[in-house]
């Protein structure tokens, strides 16, 4: 049995990864400090004798002995992390420095959730790993893609320095059940005004483009990616290569939900990416890992959870 720590636990992909590796067999240890998570995600794990949660901020400093570490704490949602930026690049860059410095320590393999957004708004179109990407260092997402961003380059920096086996995985725009329904990314936004008859919020033009995968899909990718042979580090791409803009992801919710809400127009949020589509390839190559979810049962489970969410 494994003892395996997941950071940032109690949030959205925490709560699905701490849920399947308990269902793998493993021992898991969960610290989040609620910023944006909440216990009722990992109310169902609570009782379980294999998984323990601890309140902890992790640009502190923390100890203890597990053989595997997932770094997945930092608020994912633009809206979230532009809240409060400093804390956000604190916890990307202060918090991959104690992780990095606890794997150091207890020998453990790590894992850190990095983003398609190190590519910032991309010249080149898909994405591939080899990009270096277009990113504002002064706009208000830069906290999040700076932090990311440095946080790569910490863990390139231990594993070259200190032969740490690391392993970072890119994560595309990823959607599924226990998304927060205040959380202000655009598939849980879009369903939440589709079910209350509220109108739907088009930034901009409504053209940009995302590719979005569903939870499962990416849990699959990243534990492929963590168990993968030690000369696999990445930067690999996880995501669904699938690309739509927002009033075609807009079309699909109102007719999914069967709801009459409206599409109305509000401005375009500043370096907001024109477009996103990840390219896969070295996933497929190095892990064997592909989406298997389609976005209209992606979509269909992630309703059903949220008409069941708003009526509770
Ligand atoms: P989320 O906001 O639901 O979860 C983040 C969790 O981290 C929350 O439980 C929050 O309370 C916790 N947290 C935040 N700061 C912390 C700190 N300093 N110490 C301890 N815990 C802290 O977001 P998510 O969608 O589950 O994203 C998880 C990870 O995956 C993030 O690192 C995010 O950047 C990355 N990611 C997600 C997506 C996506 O589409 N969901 C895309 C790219 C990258
Ligand atoms: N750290 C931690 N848990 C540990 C070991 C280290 O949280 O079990 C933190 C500690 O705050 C340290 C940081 O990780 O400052 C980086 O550790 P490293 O050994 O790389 O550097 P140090 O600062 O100790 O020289
Ligand atoms: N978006 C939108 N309406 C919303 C929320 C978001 O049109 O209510 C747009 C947003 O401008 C962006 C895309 O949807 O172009 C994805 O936004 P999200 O915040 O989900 O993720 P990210 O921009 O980080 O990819």
């Amino acid at each position: 049995m494994k003892k395996i720590l997941v950071t940032g636990g109690a949030g959205f992909l925490g709560s699905h990864l701490c849920e399947r590796l308990i269902a793998n067999g493993d021992d898991v240890l969960c610290v989040d400090n609620f910023y944006t998570g909440s216990k009722k995600n990992i109310e169902h794990l609570i009782s379980n004798p294999y998984f323990e949660l601890m309140r902890h901020d992790i640009t502190f400093p923390l100890y203890v002995e597990v053989n595997q570490i997932y770094n997945l704490a930092c608020p994912a949602s633009p809206v979230h992390y532009q809240f409060d930026p400093v804390q956000t690049t604190k916890t990307n860059v202060h918090g991959a420095i104690n992780m990095l410095g606890l794997a150091k320590r207890i020998k453990a393999r790590v894992l850190q959730a990095s983003t398609s957004e190190v590519y910032g708004d991309p010249e080149m179109h898909p994405q591939r790993e080899e990009y270096w990407g277009k990113v504002n260092p002064i706009g208000i997402r830069s906290c999040y893609d700076e932090g990311k961003r440095c946080a790569e380059t910490l863990f390139f920096d231990y594993h070259r320095q200190h032969q740490l086996e690391i392993k970072v995985a890119r994560i595309f725009n990823t959607y599924g059940p226990r998304m927060h329904p205040n959380d202000g990314r655009v598939v849980s936004n879009f369903i939440v005004q589709a079910l209350q008859g509220q109108d739907i919020t088009i930034y901009g033009k409504g053209e940009q483009t995302r590719s979005f995968c569903y939870v499962d899909d990416l849990i699959d990718g990243l534990i492929k990616l963590m168990n993968s042979q030690a000369e696999v580090t990445g930067p690999i791409n996880i995501g669904n290569p699938v690309e739509m803009n927002m009033l075609q992801l807009a079309e699909n919710v109102l007719r999914l939900t069967g709801s009459k809400s409206k599409l109305i127009f509000k401005p375009l949020p500043q370096d907001d990416p024109a477009q996103r589509r990840p390219d896969i390839t070295l996933a497929g190559e190095k892990l064997g890992w592909k989406p298997k979810t389609n976005l209209e049962d992606g979509l269909a489970a992630t309703v059903a959870y949220f008409r069941k969410a708003l009526s509770a």
